[in-house]
């Protein structure tokens, strides 16, 4: 009889959807090593934090994470994964505590360093040349978190090059999950009751362009036709992927949700030059436009970042009224921060903090509004919902969202949670809809 007690580990994930799948999967294999997984908050025997490097800011947070960690247990061995470990793996290792660097390759063997540095006590560098790794490191998750929404990643690493970026040099080159791993996946999760799909990757848009034999159309047209899973969302694109031909197929395919978040960065073609962003104003104008002709209920929501160096106010003024032009139902806004190893960092004209400051305002201020009056055009309609969790502070109410990704809130109890259903809506509210269901017996088989 092993009278040892179960080991603990503890995880705390810094950044995008992606770094949560990576999360997932990590802690699966400790699982399966007999690891007990506990709050980040506890003492615990191990700590993984996964890193984001996307700004300066997402290093000095990552660093006051692993500090935290170091706190809560001096004794614990911490490993750091992910972007911010694959840029600067001796800056981590020298944190007190931290034991193990691993950068955004090689996650399946995590549990294995990490007991290789606690039984040998050594730190250990397991970062790899990133640039040189040339598949996709497949990390297939068995058992899921939650129910009824969940994200699956398809692909790994950025060819991009934005000027503002350090994401191709953190995650390498593009490379695509094989689709008989994707699809097993998808076969896994619709046979746990998982009724919606999230694609994720870094630049999910270039799935396939290194397997040569498929592409994101082909493998949403596979995932299409498993029973069971009603909705397939994609994350975020970049707008060239959505040609007129691309979105003619896409409107062949209803469990695709109508809910677009075309990446734009700015609303002006000499900045998004200077970002060496792929398209200009005028095409991304286009490629809405003839996205909405096609998908007429298309929600397009969006990232603007803010202060680019060199941004005039006009160049400003042009992205304010192009973000108003598009009427995009919901955007994030950056304001600009330079990332050290990329070009832009070393532009001439930064801009100062306060403009900076002053224009993520006046967006976010502009992007409620267009929210808001987004939100307002489904009062008195009926919209389909598939419902996901408890409200966290209404009491007897329950929410889930349309597939054009709007929250909807309705007087009910867990009989809801995972149920597609139709609701009326009696009201917009602040950045959510309030309505009431149609009777639980008549779920529906798809949105349309
Ligand atoms: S497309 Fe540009 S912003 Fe997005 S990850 Fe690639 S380099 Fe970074």
């Amino acid at each position: 009889m092993n009278l040892s007690p179960q080991k603990r580990v503890a995880f705390y994930t810094l950044g995008c959807k992606t770094n949560q799948y990576d999360t997932e999967a990590m802690q699966e294999r400790f699982v399966k090593k007999g690891y007990k997984v506990v709050s980040f908050n506890e003492p615990s025997d191990v700590y993984v934090v996964n890193t984001c490097t996307v700004t300066n800011l997402g290093d000095r947070k990552s660093r006051q994470i692993v500090r935290k960690a170091h706190r809560t247990n001096p004794n614990a061995v911490i490993a750091v994964v992910g972007c911010y470990a694959q840029q600067a793996a001796e800056e981590v290792l020298s944190i007190p505590g931290v034991r193990v660097a691993l950068g955004t390759q090689n996650r399946n063997r995590i549990v294995e360093y990490v007991e290789m540095a606690e039984t040998e006590d050594i730190c250990i560098n397991a970062v790899e040349d990133i640039m040189k790794v040339r598949e996709f490191e497949d990390t297939p998750i068995e058992s899921f978190e939650g129910k009824t929404r969940a994200v699956l990643k398809i692909q790994e690493g950025c060819n991009q090059f934005c000027s503002y970026c350090i994401i191709p040099h953190a995650r390498g080159p593009v490379r695509s999950r094989k689709p008989v791993s994707v699809m097993e996946e998808v076969q896994r999760l619709a046979d746990a009751g998982f009724k919606e799909i999230v694609l994720t990757g870094i630049h999910i848009a270039s799935y396939g362009r290194d397997l040569k034999t498929t592409n994101l159309l082909e493998l949403l047209k596979s995932i299409h036709e498993v029973e069971g899973i009603r909705r397939i969302r994609l994350g975020s694109i970049e707008p060239t992927l959505l040609t007129p031909e691309f979105v003619r197929r896409l409107r062949q395919l209803p469990k695709v949700c109508r809910h677009y978040h075309i990446s734009l960065q700015s609303g002006s073609s000499t900045v998004l030059k200077r970002m060496n962003r792929k398209y200009t104003a005028e095409q991304y104008r286009d490629i809405v436009r003839n996205l909405r002709r096609e998908i007429p209920e298309a929600a397009i929501t969006t990232d603007v970042m803010v202060g680019f160096p060199g941004e005039t106010q006009e160049e400003f003024m042009e992205t304010r009224a192009f973000v108003e032009e598009i009427a995009f139902s919901r955007i994030h806004v950056f304001p600009y921060s330079p990332r050290k190893g990329t070009p832009a960092a070393s532009f001439a004209d930064q801009v100062p903090a306060g403009i900076k400051e002053k224009r993520s305002r006046q967006l976010i201020a502009l992007g409620r509004s267009l929210e808001q009056a987004y939100i307002k055009q489904f009062e008195g309609r009926q919209v389909m919902v598939l419902f996901e969790e408890e409200h966290p502070d209404l009491e007897g109410c329950y929410e889930g969202y349309t597939d054009q990704y709007v929250r909807v809130i309705v007087q009910g109890g867990p009989e809801l949670e995972g149920k597609l259903l139709p609701v009326m809506v009696e009201e917009a509210l602040e950045g959510c809809l309030k309505g009431r269901t149609m009777g639980l017996n008549k779920e529906a088989e798809s949105d349309k």
